[in-house]
C-alpha cells in the first residue's frame, strides 16, 4: 500500500547544534513525502517526485509543514488529572498530589479510562512516541501498553518500583517488584512497536535490595529500557546523600546498582557535575530535559550545552503531572527560555532536533523513527502555522523555515497540529471532514 503526502517538508538528518548547521537539516518547500506500507519510501521535492508516483494517492496539505512525529522523553500517564496543581516542590507536590492520583490506579477500569484519554491527548499534539511512567500496580503498565497497542504507536512503558519512603497503599516489595516487572517483560517487550522499562520512581523510594532487583532484571533483559528520575530537586539530592552516605553522588546510587547503562533515561539531571556527566556518557546513560517541569516545581536549569558537550543523548520530555503541557512546542519554546538565562542558545532547528531526531537517539529509536530517512517508520504530523490567529500573522511575515518554525514553537501548541500520522496511518485530525472535502484533501477511506 502506497501513499503519499504532499506539504512542506522537514526533518533533522544530525544535530545542527547551537549555530544551525544546514547541512543538519533537509527542507523541501514544496514536498512530497511517499509512504509504503507504514514506512518511509522517499521524501523529497515534489516537482521530482510526483510524476514518479502513478496512480499512487497524494493527500494535499497547502500551507502546511510536515514534520516527523514528536517524541516525549519523559511523561507519567497516571499524573494527567493533577497537571497544574498549585505551589508546591517535588517532595512536598509528590506527597500532596502525585501519590494520591497514584493510589486511584489500583482500579484497573479507572487506568484503562485515563491511559485512552492520555495517549489521544498526546496524538491531539503531535506526540508518536513517549517514554512512559505507570504507577506501582501492574495493570498500569498494561493498560498504557494495550492503549498503545491499539492505537498502532511506538510506546515504552513500565509500572512503577518504590518499596519505602511512600504511602503503604504504594508499595511494592522488592521481590514483587522483580516478578511483576519480568512478567510484564516477557508480556510486552518487543511485542510490535512496544518496549519497556524497569520504572524505579527514584532512589528515595526504592530500599537497597529494590534497586538490586532492578539492576539484576536490567543486565538479564539489557534491551530493555531502565527509566527513573536524577537530581532534579535540591532537597531530593540531600535526602540522597543522607540516605546513601558512601556513594559519590546521585547518579553513583544508580550505577552502583547496576541501572546505569545504554538505555538508561534519567528524567531532569540538574544538579550534577562533570565527574557525574562523563559517567554518564560513558556508561551510555541519556537525559530528558523537560523544561516546563523543571520551573513549575521551581527544581532548576538544565545545562544543556555541558550535556551535549559531554556527549550525553538529550530529548525533551513534558514531565506531566509537573510539567504543565503535553504539547512539545510548548516544551521547546520554555527550554529556548532556560537555556537563554543560562546564556545558551535553541534555534528552532536544534529544538526540532530535540524533539525528533535527538530524542529518537536518546531513545536509541534512531534506526526505526525521528526523520523521514528510507525504511523509518511513517509516524509524522501535519503542523498549520495557522492554528491561531496571532501564529498566522507571525508565521505569515517570517522569511525563512527558520523563522517559521521558531514562532511556531514560541507560539504553538496542539492548535497548531492539523494531523498526526502513525504508521502511514491518520490518527488523529483536527481539520473538519467539511473543510477538508471542500479543498479537496479529504482521505478515501
Ligand atoms: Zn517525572
Amino acid at each position: 500500500m502506497r501513499q503519499a503526502f504532499r506539504a512542506s517538508l522537514l526533518h533533522c538528518l544530525a544535530d545542527p547544534g547551537e549555530a544551525s548547521a544546514p547541512s543538519a537539516v533537509e527542507y523541501f518547500e514544496d514536498g512530497v513525502l511517499v509512504v509504503e506500507n507504514g514506512a518511509v519510501l522517499e521524501a523529497g521535492e515534489a516537482e521530482a517526485l510526483i510524476p514518479e508516483l502513478g496512480d499512487t494517492r497524494v493527500t494535499e496539505y497547502p500551507g502546511k509543514l510536515i514534520v516527523p512525529g514528536f517524541i516525549d522523553c519523559h511523561v507519567h500517564f497516571p499524573q494527567l488529572d493533577i497537571i497544574a496543581s498549585y505551589g508546591e516542590q517535588l517532595l512536598d507536590w509528590l506527597s500532596r498530589y502525585a501519590f494520591p492520583a497514584e493510589a486511584r490506579f489500583s482500579d484497573l477500569g479507572y487506568a484503562q479510562e485515563i491511559a485512552g484519554v492520555f495517549l489521544d491527548e498526546l496524538l491531539k499534539n503531535g506526540t508518536t512516541t513517549a517514554l512512559v511512567f505507570g504507577t506501582v500496580h501492574a495493570h498500569s503498565a498494561d493498560a498504557i501498553l494495550e492503549a498503545a497497542e491499539s492505537r498502532g504507536m511506538r510506546l515504552i512503558a513500565g509500572k512503577v518500583l518504590m518499596d519505602i519512603n511512600c504511602p503503604e497503599e504504594l508499595q511494592d516489595t522488592p521481590e514483587s517488584a522483580y516478578t511483576d516487572s519480568k512478567a510484564l517483560i516477557e508480556r510486552w517487550h518487543g511485542k510490535g512497536r512496544l518496549g519497556y522499562a524497569i520504572t524505579p520512581r527514584f532512589a528515595i523510594t526504592s530500599s537497597e535490595e529494590q534497586l538490586a532487583a532492578a539492576g539484576r532484571l536490567a543486565s538479564e533483559y539489557p534491551d530493555v529500557w531502565v527509566h527513573t528520575h536524577l537530581a532534579e530537586n535540591k532537597a531530593e539530592v540531600e535526602e540522597i546523600a543522607s540516605q546513601y552516605p558512601h556513594s559519590r553522588s546521585y547518579l553513583d546510587v544508580y550505577d552502583q546498582f547496576g541501572l546505569l547503562r545504554e538505555r538508561s533515561v534519567f528524567a531532569h539531571c540538574l544538579h550534577m557535575n562533570d565527574e557525574d556527566r562523563q559517567c554518564m556518557a560513558k556508561k551510555g546513560g541519556a537525559a530528558a530535559f523537560c523544561p516546563t517541569s523543571n520551573l513549575f516545581l521551581g527544581s532548576g536549569l538544565f545545562d544543556l550545552r555541558s550535556m551535549l558537550a559531554a556527549n550525553i543523548p538529550v530529548g525533551l520530555g513534558t514531565d506531566v503531572g509537573g510539567g504543565t503541557s503535553l504539547s512539545l512546542l510548548r516544551t521547546a519554546s520554555e527550554a529556548y527560555k532556560v537555556l537563554h538565562l543560562q546564556g545558551q542558545a535553541l534555534p528552532a532547528m536544534r529544538a526540532l532536533y530535540l524533539t525528533t531526531l535527538g530524542a529518537a537517539k536518546a531513545l536509541c529509536l534512531d534506526d526505526k523513527i525521528g526523520n523521514f530517512t528510507t525504511g523509518k517508520e511513517a509516524d509524522f504530523i501535519v503542523l498549520d502555522p495557522a492554528g491561531s490567529s496571532l501564529s498566522e500573522r507571525r508565521t505569515k511575515l517570517a522569511s525563512s523555515i527558520d523563522e517559521s518554525f521558531f514562532a511556531m514553537t514560541m507560539l504553538g501548541d496542539d492548535r497548531n497540529v492539523a494531523a498526526t500520522y502513525v504508521a502511514g496511518k491518520l490518527a488523529q485530525s483536527s481539520l473538519a471532514h467539511s473543510s477538508l472535502a471542500q479543498s479537496g484533501l479529504a482521505e478515501s477511506k
